[in-house]
């Protein structure tokens, strides 16, 4: 039995070298971990190896970890990017019950809200003001919506700030906008990217497993449901970002075979921008008070899924992003030593987490995210949505000659 590593064993080993931790490793556990090394390329794993590494314990998870970071600084070198941006969640009115959902609201209730498309052009104004390139917009589905108003959110937004990039609508909001207008799916999302959506989340995911779904929501989009929009928005030119919910009602297999999907639909349309692991939030969800999942994921599980997505999706998905709402500021700090490189957006105002109990808080500013950042001997820069142009903000005169050299070639 492999022994069970403590917080303090856990939260110091970004200290170990591979050199170190290799020789006390499974046998084929290490020669799967040299593999990737070597390949930089995850889809060099069977489905048996990385089941092997998902249920990694004591020094092999060890082993795991240091691999994840050793891998993460090949491919991506020392950069974490962030992105400044805006959650928009424009109401919390929603009749899909999703059962780990806290910040959901029927019509009625007192503390329900639906903005303005006034309202929401106001807000994107405001973020635009403080420096964000980015306006996340995402809801709950509330009955009775007027056919074409995801459409219109991006027409009030894009009328207000032309430059703004707008990442909007998870593919449940797709298909909710799919049922109300009765259009095609390739011609519903065609007409949002032609009124200015740039990219979508890829939320709504969870588990992609129908089993575990049907626990989580039985009223959600199927695992077929949320492929097919994902396949059809990349082949619509709307590349997309990549999640998973773990710490609930899952195994390590789920988390395996997920990430294997991905990378089966990266392959045929290289869509995907990032993976953001999800940590489950159980406080105030009634998943967790009727029994259905565990206490939210243990530090060992958070550090894992981060270290396991940086392994499996090598070569395929090249950005992993920590969820700092969930995970806390400390926490994302480690598992930005787990694999990870990329910290996610400034938000300014979250909810989903917060309702559903996380205490990170709802913004942390670009100076906040550098000082994390600079913290773990790592070079901040901010990046736009799709990762494809960054901008060190700091004078390189901060940085060591090292890391200097490589923030000027970035
Ligand atoms: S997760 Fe989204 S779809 Fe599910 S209940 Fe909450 S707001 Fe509604």
């Amino acid at each position: 039995m492999p022994r069970e590593l403590t917080a303090s064993e856990l939260e110091r080993f970004p200290a170990l070298d591979w050199s170190e931790i290799s020789g006390r490793l499974t046998h084929s556990l290490r020669a799967s971990l040299e593999r990737v090394l070597e390949t930089q390329d995850g889809s060099h794993l069977s489905l048996e190896e990385s089941y092997e590494l998902a249920n990694s314990e004591g020094d092999d998870l060890l082993g795991l970890l240091v691999a994840a970071n050793v891998l993460r600084a090949d491919l991506t070198g020392n950069i974490v990017t962030y992105v400044v941006n805006r959650n928009i969640n424009f109401t919390n009115i929603c009749f899909v019950g999703c059962k780990f959902c806290a910040f959901s609201r029927g019509p009625r209730e007192a503390d329900s809200y639906f903005l303005t498309l006034e309202q929401m052009a106001e807000k994107a104004r405001e973020a635009w003001r403080m420096g964000a390139t980015e306006v996340c917009i995402q809801g709950g589905l509330p009955h009775g919506l007027p056919k074409f108003h995801y459409r219109d959110i991006l027409r009030a937004i894009k009328n207000a700030v032309p430059g703004m990039h707008i990442h909007a609508f998870s593919p449940m909001e797709i298909v909710y906008g799919v049922e109300l207008t009765g259009m095609p799916l390739a011609d519903y999302l065609s007409m949002l990217r032609d009124n200015g959506l740039g990219t979508l989340p890829g939320t709504a995911a969870e588990i992609l497993d129908d089993e575990i779904r049907h626990i989580l929501s039985a009223n959600k989009l199927s695992t077929a449901q949320w492929v097919e929009v994902i396949r059809t928005a990349h082949r619509c030119g709307i590349r997309t970002t990549s999640t998973l919910m773990y710490g609930h009602a899952e195994t390590p297999a789920h988390w395996v075979r997920q990430m294997r999907l991905l990378r089966e639909i990266q392959d045929e349309t290289g869509g995907f921008t990032e993976f953001v692991p999800l940590g489950f939030v159980h406080q105030n969800t009634i998943l967790f008070h009727q029994g259905l999942a565990r206490t939210g994921p243990t530090l060992g599980e958070h550090l894992k899924v981060h270290a396991l997505a940086r392994l499996l999706l090598a070569g395929s998905v090249n950005n992993i992003q920590v969820s700092w709402v969930k995970l806390n500021r400390k926490l994302s700090q480690l598992c930005l030593h787990a694999g990870a490189n990329d910290y996610g957006g400034t938000l300014m105002e979250e909810n989903i987490s917060r309702e559903a109990g996380a205490t990170a808080g709802q913004y942390t500013s670009p100076e906040d995210f550098q000082s994390l950042i600079l913290e773990m001997g790592r070079i901040p820069a901010e990046r736009n949505t799709t990762y494809s142009r960054i901008h060190i903000r700091r004078p390189l005169a901060e940085f060591t000659a090292e890391q200097a050299l490589e923030a000027e070639f970035a």
